[in-house]
């Protein structure tokens, strides 16, 4: 459906458990508040609220976390979230640490795409950053997943004083595999530290000086804002996203579902709708409530001027909300 502000709402970001086997530094370093099973949506509310949205024009659906395969039977959630009349595409997002286990089945079940977090290229960093986590698990997801010949994407969070010097090697990731690595902006939501922002148009910079045949790719390559630029001959592309420094809240086609059933129309704002009340009443007053989620996302986000939001800035951690 149409936004307030003539926008088209198609994709959801479902978030199916805010734990994680990860406690990324800007995500979630002291782990997440226990939250009991009971108030956490099950599978079948979930399905639920997908296929209402469906009717109300949602047509892409990514899975999220938390880290989504730490929640038993994700599999089977997907599958039924794609068997959805309506819905064209499901597709998840995974720090790869036990990607492994599941890419087969991911595989036969007809999976649409698999975004995989990679911030460094070197083992101690990644330990450091994720809190505990192991580079050669996700590396190995990597080549599994681009392999399997399901659409993956690398996505990086660049940090000052961090990681900034390894992006020609992770950018060549894209070359190598022949997928997509994207380098996401760090944005001010929860243990992020808004002062480590890499700027996009200075890694783009970056990426020309070493790559000068490096060109505008025009073709969509999924949901999101990316902007795309690609190598004649090679296939992998490089994609930046540049919340902080290239605003995209004019194009904004998506709404968040958390773990715990809001669903929230802007990331920057705490503000959205439980769904839960709505669970025991008809399709049509459940349609009906996320009618008005949609109908209240706000113009843009506020990141650069948090005084907008008042007091309902957004205090989450983002492994609370999905990224
Ligand atoms: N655990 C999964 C993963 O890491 O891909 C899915 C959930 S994670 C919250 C989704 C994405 O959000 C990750 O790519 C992560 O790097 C990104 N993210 C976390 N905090 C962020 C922040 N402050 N700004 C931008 N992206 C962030
Ligand atoms: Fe876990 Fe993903 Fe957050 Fe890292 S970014 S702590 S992997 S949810």
């Amino acid at each position: 459906m149409v936004d307030n502000y003539g926008r088209l709402i198609e994709y959801m970001r479902v978030s199916v458990t805010d734990r994680c086997d990860l406690r990324c530094r800007y995500c979630m370093p002291d782990g997440c508040e226990k939250v009991s099973m009971s108030q956490i949506l099950t599978f079948e509310e979930i399905v639920r609220i997908c296929r209402a949205a469906s009717e109300l024009g949602i047509n892409r659906i990514k899975i999220t976390g938390g880290e989504p395969f730490v929640r038993l039977g994700c599999i089977d959630l997907i599958k039924e979230i794609k068997a959805i009349d309506g819905i064209e595409e499901v597709t998840v997002t995974t720090n790869g640490q036990t990607l492994d286990r599941y890419i087969d089945e991911l595989r036969e079940i007809g999976i649409d795409g698999i975004n995989i977090s990679l911030d460094t290229l070197d083992p101690d960093r990644f330990e450091y950053i994720t809190g505990r986590g192991k580079l050669d698990k996700t590396l190995r997801s990597v080549e599994l997943a681009a392999g399997s010949g399901i659409k993956t994407k690398i996505n990086t969070l660049l940090q000052k004083d961090f990681n900034e010097d390894e992006v020609y090697d992770i950018a060549a990731l894209a070359f190598r595999y022949g997928i997509d690595v994207r380098f996401i902006e760090m944005m001010p939501v929860g243990a992020a530290d808004a002062g480590t922002v890499v700027s996009n148009p200075e890694v783009l910079q970056k990426l020309i000086e070493r790559w000068p045949d490096l060109e505008p790719d025009p073709s969509i390559h999924g949901n999101g804002p990316a902007v795309y630029y690609k190598r004649p001959g090679t296939k992998g592309c490089i994609g930046l996203i540049s919340a902080m420094h290239g605003k995209f809240c004019d194009y904004c086609n998506r709404v968040r579902l958390t773990s715990q059933g809001q669903l929230k129309p802007c990331l920057s704002f705490d503000t959205g709708t439980d769904l839960r009340p709505y669970l025991s009443r008809t399709d049509d007053e459940l349609k009906d409530a996320i009618r008005k989620a949609i109908l209240e996302k706000p113009e843009s986000h506020c990141f650069s001027n948090p005084d907008i939001a008042g007091d309902h800035a957004e205090h989450r951690l983002m492994s609370q909300i999905g990224g």
